[in-house]
């Protein structure tokens, strides 16, 4: 009986009620500074099981804190946690000059952002360093808003980025804030700090070329189109027809405005192919305008699928209009084939102009390999692009061949659109020569020219 109680007793032992076995020590971290960030991120790391202190200036008397959060004086919270979040701005940080007895060894996490890029010589966070020199600091949570921190992570801030010299004390960060549910993204050391503290005060750095082209072209065009169109025909034969600035113009910028646009996303791959098959290598670099201009095809196509939207919804509701009228005509079939083959490229071209944007989704192009991604972007893209051009080019038929569109001796604009893609295509259409094909291919997988001229200089000199 004895010996039967003795094997029984640890099974009983495991079957206690929860409550009854002793808690894990929850781990207690320090934020100095009650304001809104400091808050925010009290009350997440209070909901995922942290303790809390915070250090005030004034703990008697500072606002409403989370519930469960303690508050004290700056030295007895540095004292009592190891990693301490600086929720304080940059300006403040002279009072920590007081406490670096209490902050030696310690990880302090600087979040601070800064209102306009190069205020300071040098980020925040290196200045922190220089002024506590004996604490370990982390460049982290800084790209984070006080309301996403509070709201939890969703997927536009699901990322924190983190830079410190201190290995382990980075590692350290990286646990609390997995915790919390984000994505850790090191990038290095201390000196990426300006970097971090930069990335909030970006806004739209790659929409900005598109979006002033997208300008630019619409500008361009609508006064182009304004003079040819309404002007012209005011001065030249009197009539007023202002009246089709808002439909009937807009829809011929839009296109316009597109395909272009269309045809500078595929221009720099373009330029930047000749440019390797003309150097002999892939290895250097490409010039910076050409690095930016590739950067932003993405933004440049979104924005051409725009204005190809606006020209689709544009012409769907033009012919209500137009076709009111009472128009007998004497029906041609070669006219007939045209205009079929115009909407059908029309049609085709906008279809594959959605899969374009549609591809380029972050959700979309995650599941995609990158084969498939570059089939539909490369591949599908340049069908877009001759569909597109197709159709232009079929909308203006003969009608470069007839003077009376060339008013005041200036082309119609559907003219001007297709130089660009034109140009893309043709460049496009020799690249696919199996001669060059192969060379680029080649070049792309590493192969070098050398240069006969540097080769048979270097062998006189050796
Ligand atoms: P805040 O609301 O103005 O709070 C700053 C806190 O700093 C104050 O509540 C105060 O806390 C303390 N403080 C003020 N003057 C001080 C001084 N002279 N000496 C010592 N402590 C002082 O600012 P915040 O929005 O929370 O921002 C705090 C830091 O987080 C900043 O560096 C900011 O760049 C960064 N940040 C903020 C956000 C955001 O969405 N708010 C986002 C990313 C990063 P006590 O009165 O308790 O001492």
């Amino acid at each position: 009986m004895s010996s039967m109680s003795k094997e029984v007793k640890p099974e009983s032992v495991s079957l206690c009620p929860l409550g009854m076995t002793a808690a894990p020590e929850q781990e207690l971290l320090c934020i100095f500074g009650t304001g809104d960030f400091g808050r925010s991120l009290g009350q997440r790391l209070l909901q995922t099981g942290y303790r809390v202190v915070y250090g005030s200036r004034r703990p008697h008397s500072c606002g409403p804190l989370p519930q469960g959060a303690q508050v004290m004086s700056h030295e007895a919270a540095a004292q009592s946690a190891g990693v301490i979040f600086l929720c304080v701005h940059r300006e403040n940080y002279d009072f920590l000059e007081t406490l670096v007895t209490q902050l030696k060894g310690k990880v302090l996490v600087d979040v601070s952002n800064n209102l306009k890029k190069n205020v300071y010589p040098e980020a925040n966070a290196e200045y922190l360093q220089r002024l506590i020199p004996g604490a370990h600091v982390v460049k982290a949570f800084n790209t984070l808003s006080a309301w996403s921190l509070q709201n939890g992570p969703s997927d536009a801030s699901r990322q924190v980025y983190l830079c410190g010299n201190s290995a382990e004390a980075k590692q350290q960060v990286v646990e609390t804030a997995t915790k919390l549910g984000f994505n850790v993204l090191d990038r290095g050391t201390l000196s990426a700090a300006r970097e971090l503290e930069d990335f909030p005060l970006q806004l739209f750095p790659e929409w900005r070329l598109p979006l002033r082209l997208a300008f630019g072209l619409t500008a361009f065009f609508f006064f182009y189109l304004l003079i040819r169109d309404v002007v012209y025909t005011y001065v030249e034969q009197d009539k007023d027809i202002s009246f089709r600035i808002m439909v009937s113009l807009a829809n011929k910028v839009f296109p316009i405005v597109s395909l272009i646009m269309l045809s500078l996303c595929y221009l720099p791959g373009v330029v930047a192919a000749f440019l390797q098959l003309y150097r002999g290598t892939k290895y250097k670099r490409f010039p910076d305008w050409l690095d930016r201009w590739m950067l932003c095809r993405k933004q440049l196509g979104l924005l051409a699928l725009g204005f190809a939207s606006l020209h689709v919804l544009y012409t769907l509701i033009i012919p209500i209009r137009y076709l009111t009228g009472n128009q007998t005509s004497v029906f041609d079939t070669t006219m007939a084939w045209r205009v079929d083959s115009y909407y059908a490229m029309g049609i085709l071209g906008f279809g594959l102009y959605l899969l374009l944007g549609i591809s380029s989704l972050p959700s979309v192009s995650n599941a995609l390999s990158w084969r498939e991604f570059s089939f539909i972007q490369s591949k599908l893209g340049y069908l877009t692009l001759f569909f597109c051009t197709f159709h232009t080019y079929l909308y203006g038929w003969d009608k470069f061949l007839r003077p009376s569109y060339y008013k005041w001796y200036t082309p119609p604009g559907y003219m001007l659109c297709l130089v660009v893609p034109s140009v893309v295509m043709a460049l496009k259409l020799v690249i696919l020569l199996p001669c060059v094909d192969r060379s680029l291919t080649r070049i792309r997988r590493g192969w070098e020219r050398t240069d006969p001229e540097g080769d048979s200089k270097k062998s006189l000199l050796t």
